[in-house]
């Protein structure tokens, strides 16, 4: 490392995923002069967990390592030891009162035959005509015709995105990679087939102890010499380059991290240019209700998730969490994890989203009535920064507001600090921050993450491996 890298002061702000991954790679090379400042008083962000009085642990929705790093998976083997489990996936749509197991494109067999016949016809519609879809919803007709986009897809994705799906781009699943093969689909049905083998990542690991979080609470060792808890940084002085926080302390930087979202930031920022004010507008998320139901009664399954585009429940998403970990709630007992998102195109009363979650439980089956009297424990935790949502203006803006950032010695990385769904898993979050290191202190490029440019159609930073198929559908 030369002189001046090595006097560098580095600080992170936001002790998450990407924030943690800059400070263990910080402390790999040996850089003394950095500093993490965290506004709650727990390791993790949004992959955290919460644990209760009565021993059920929570996660902020359903997560599961998935890993396109190798140096991400030394880090989770170096953190986790031998402490986790390896989960076979097996995933389902519920919908028309029946199990389709997932990939839902490849298993349409399972739906009755009048609608079996509607999804086919617009299938074999869409592959006789050229496209040039403009948004995701035309990307869905395009890719799945009518009836596997008014059946399944749309009704799925805004469940999921809370926004329309003509105000997303398509760019965020990439079209490199075919996500329907007729031919494959057609030899399901005729053969009578189950056809769940699909992407490089049908197993996980999920740590042993304390959910999600468990693997985050293990970077104590490695960065509490540098972490300040309860520290939310209030204000950015991008000239002084000084960073105030809540109770007024201070703290000067050369180089800043910033994980908080990039809506967050700005406004905390003097003199921020108007163009690059007025560009963040474009900026969509949603925000979401993770919500779990502890039940006394076994865990009488071995699905790991279940999706659900029917309006009979409010959540997209349910997470049998129990099955993940024999730590993760009391012996004997059931716990599920929901998701529901909400935003000004989708709203969710959170006075009554619980009863609601319980009674969509009972809608779908997954409870009884009578299981009511059973519950031992719930738990509702509303996110206002849940996805970042790939909007049509998403990359413009980017374009616009990461040169200007970067130009102030700032960088703006993780799920929301880059604001890439694409880029917003853990392991890209993780690496997000470790290339941010690698790139300061070593002169490395970023690789995870790379910059848009006005105009820009093209997918970003996704590693070769992942399939945007499985983004568009693992969430
Ligand atoms: C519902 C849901 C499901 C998910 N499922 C998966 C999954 O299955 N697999 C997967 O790999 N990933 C999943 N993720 C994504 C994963 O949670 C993110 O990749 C990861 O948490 C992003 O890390 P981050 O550090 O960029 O941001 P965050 O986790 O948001 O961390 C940012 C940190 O900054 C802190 N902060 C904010 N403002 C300030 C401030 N002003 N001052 C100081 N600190 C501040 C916050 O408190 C927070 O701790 C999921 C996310 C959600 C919401």
């Amino acid at each position: 490392m030369t002189g001046d890298r090595a006097d560098k002061r580095i600080v992170i702000l936001g002790a998450g995923p990407t924030g943690l991954g800059a400070a263990y790679r910080l402390r790999e090379l040996s850089h003394s002069n950095w500093d993490i400042y965290e506004a709650s008083d727990v390791l993790g962000g949004l992959a955290r967990s919460y644990t209760d009085e009565k021993g059920f642990t929570y996660d902020i929705g359903g997560h599961v390592m998935f890993s396109h790093y190798e140096y991400f998976d030394r880090l989770v083997d170096t953190l986790l030891g031998q402490d986790y489990t390896k989960i076979q996936r097996e995933a389902w749509v519920w919908m028309m009162n029946r199990w389709v197991p997932y990939p839902f494109q490849n298993n349409i067999r399972h739906l009755p035959n009048d609608v079996l016949l509607e999804c086919l016809m617009g299938l074999i519609e869409a592959q006789k005509k050229q496209h040039d879809p403009k948004n995701f919803k035309e990307f869905n007709l395009a890719q799945f015709g009518e009836g596997i986009s008014k059946h399944f897809m749309l009704p799925y994705n805004f469940k999921v995105w809370a926004h329309p799906a003509d105000m997303m781009n398509k760019e965020w699943i990439g079209e490199r990679v075919a996500l329907v093969d007729l031919e494959r689909i057609l030899r399901n049905i005729i053969e009578q087939k189950d056809d769940v083998s699909w992407g490089p990542n049908n197993s996980f690991k999920f740590p042993l102890y304390g959910g999600t979080g468990g693997l985050y609470d293990r970077y104590h060792p490695y960065v509490d010499d540098n972490l300040h808890l309860n520290k939310r940084a209030t204000h950015v002085d991008p000239v002084a380059r000084k960073v105030t926080f809540e109770d007024g302390d201070t703290t000067r930087y050369d180089v800043l991290l910033s994980t908080m979202p990039i809506t967050e930031l700005l406004p905390r920022m003097d003199s921020v240019p108007d163009e690059v004010l007025h560009a963040s507008e474009d900026l969509l998320y949603s925000s979401g209700y993770s919500i779990g139901v502890g039940i006394d009664r076994p865990t009488e399954s071995s699905k790991c998730w279940v999706y659900y585009p029917e309006e009979s429940a409010s959540f997209y998403r349910v997470t049998y969490l129990s099955h993940y970990s024999p730590h993760i709630a009391p012996p004997g007992t059931t716990l599920f994890l929901t998701e529901t998102s909400y935003s000004p195109y989708k709203h969710e009363e959170k006075g009554t989203i619980l009863e609601r979650t319980i009674q969509g439980l009972i809608n779908v089956g997954l409870m009884k009535e009578e299981e009511r009297e059973i519950i031992l424990s719930t738990k509702v935790i509303d996110v206002k920064h849940w996805y970042p949502v790939p909007s049509v203006g998403r990359n413009d803006a980017l374009a616009i507001i990461q040169p200007y950032l970067m130009s102030q010695n700032i960088y703006s990385r993780g799920r929301f600090g880059a604001w890439c769904y694409e880029i917003g898993n853990m392991d890209h979050s993780t690496m997000m921050g470790v290339e941010f290191v690698n790139h300061v202190l070593l002169g490395e490029p970023e690789e995870t993450w790379i910059p848009h440019e006005r105009g820009d159609q093209s997918l970003i930073g996704i590693p070769d491996t992942s399939s945007p198929a499985e983004a568009m559908l693992s969430q």
